[in-house]
């Protein structure tokens, strides 16, 4: 049957004003599609780059790639979801910022029982994300000291409390000291404030002049070139993000006097596109949840009506760990 949706739009790239809120047609689901209406939605930093154009896409677009919410209909191929199923989702087509969406049924995944669907919408898509940069990207045995960018943020303190639960040395970077004691608070074991410290020195004084194996860097333009100086011989600069503006001026050749170290460009998308891999990704973050190490609670809950908003705070720093519009 069909139906409509209030769900945030945008016609022309630019600030968080060029998002509109309007009330679309919702066809029924199409044979490989579920219909969820959501209960709570993710607010990823991701959504600005889509936003402002960074990330083109064709327009008009939808916006938000991460959900949970109940299963309302389905298509006549879908094997993976029940009509009332709770599930969530990470990852396009981009539709998230809705009541309620279509979206194939192979993006979703049922949400365990006693897993709060606000804290699984807040913080999915992070928590995936750290999955694959600790056990894929470069992945950790435990009792490595790794440096970790924006610690605070949203993948940041999940990125913490991760470290924590498999006995690695976090040192973090944020950019307020309220910032870096709530980062130490989830289980980074340094935090350097990148405001007022050079993160460079400060790695060195902590590492006894060595370095590190592995920095991850989501801030991207601002903490460019100077992350390879934090990176030991051999190891790896994982970058993953561009909250500050991307890194446009990047030289191959000077991976080598700073002691061969590897440099590579990851994304969630190409990880979670096998499906099987998606369900074991997930399987590890619900499993951390349920044994209390891993806690996705939002730190920022607006209405479905204040997307806007949401934006504003996050671009402006404003925002630590996750943060969902509710419905
Ligand atoms: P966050 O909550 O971490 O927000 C971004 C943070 O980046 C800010 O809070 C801020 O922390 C820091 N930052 C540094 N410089 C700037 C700047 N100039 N403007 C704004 N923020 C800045 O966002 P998310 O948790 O949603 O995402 C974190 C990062 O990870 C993003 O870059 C995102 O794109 C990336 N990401 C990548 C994925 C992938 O697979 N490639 C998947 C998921 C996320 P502070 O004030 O402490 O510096």
């Amino acid at each position: 049957m069909s139906q409509t949706t209030n769900a945030w739009r945008f016609h022309k790239t630019g600030g968080p004003d060029v998002l509109q809120f309007e009330n679309i047609p919702l066809a029924a689901p199409a044979a490989n599609e579920a219909r969820i209406r959501h209960t709570a939605i993710g607010v990823n930093y991701i959504d600005t780059y889509h936003r402002t154009g960074l990330y083109p896409l064709p327009l008009p677009s939808g916006i938000g790639i991460e959900g949970a919410g109940v299963v309302e209909a389905i298509g006549d191929a879908v094997t993976e979801v029940n009509v009332g199923d709770r599930v969530a989702y990470s990852g396009g087509p981009l539709a998230g910022y809705a009541q309620a969406r279509n979206i194939p049924s192979r993006q979703l995944i049922k949400i365990p029982e006693g897993v709060n669907d606000q804290h699984v919408a807040a913080g999915f898509l992070r928590a995936l994300t750290v999955e694959y940069l600790f056990n894929r990207s470069f992945p950790l045995k435990g009792g490595e000291t790794v440096v970790f960018h924006a610690a605070a943020g949203g993948v940041g303190l999940i990125a913490c409390q991760w470290a924590k639960a498999i006995g690695v040395t976090l040192i973090g970077t944020a950019g307020t000291d309220d910032k870096c004691a709530l980062a130490l608070a989830h289980g980074a074991t340094h935090c350097i404030n990148y405001r007022t410290q050079n993160f460079v020195e400060e790695v060195k004084k902590i590492t006894g002049g060595k370095g590190v194996p592995v920095v991850y860097d989501s801030v991207g333009k601002d903490t460019f070139p100077a992350s390879l100086d934090c990176i030991s011989p051999f190891g790896y600069f994982v970058s993953f993000g561009n909250a500050s503006g991307p890194i446009t001026d990047f030289n191959l050749g000077a991976l080598g006097p700073k002691g061969s170290i590897y440099a590579t460009r990851q994304t969630l998308m190409t990880y979670i596109a096998d499906r099987t891999r998606y369900e074991q990704m997930a399987a590890n973050v619900f499993g951390l949840m349920k044994s209390g190490k891993l806690d996705l609670a939002p730190r920022q809950t607006y209405s479905l009506a204040d997307a806007p908003q949401a934006h504003r705070d996050l671009e402006a720093r404003k925002t630590v760990g996750g943060m969902v519009l509710v419905v």
